[in-house]
């Protein structure tokens, strides 16, 4: 992974969750429109739903984006591909698939317990 794609992968990540952000802003905006008596209103609990899934995409999108710009200051300080847990190299095609990873593919393998009871 170059700087250029992980760049890349950011970009795609912040347009991820600006477009999440809109379609949850549009939603609300219909929502305070539509008739304010949720109760009797089947389409008021549709909406409710939807809302709360497309809070839980936006969280999911929000933390993504998050984790690669944590990858790209680990990037920076040149600690980019080295595994968190026991500081080995993470292979490539791992970093291919998943940029913002911060453990090699042993530990992450590796029971959590077994991680956490030392
Ligand atoms: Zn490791």
């Amino acid at each position: 992974m170059d700087p250029t794609a992980l760049a890349a992968a950011r970009e795609r990540s912040a347009d991820h969750v600006a477009s999440l952000r809109r379609a949850l802003d549009s939603l609300v905006e219909d929502q305070s429109l539509s008739s304010a008596d949720d109760e009797h209103d089947p389409e008021g609990v549709t909406i409710a739903v939807q809302r709360a899934q497309l809070q839980g995409l936006l969280s999911a999108a929000e933390e993504e984006r998050d984790e690669l710009d944590r990858a790209a200051q680990r990037m920076a300080a040149g600690d980019y591909g080295r595994c968190a847990e026991c500081g080995g190299v993470i292979g490539a095609e791992r970093l291919e698939a998943l940029p913002a990873v911060r453990t090699c593919i042993t530990c992450a393998s590796r029971p959590r317990r077994r991680r956490t009871a030392r």
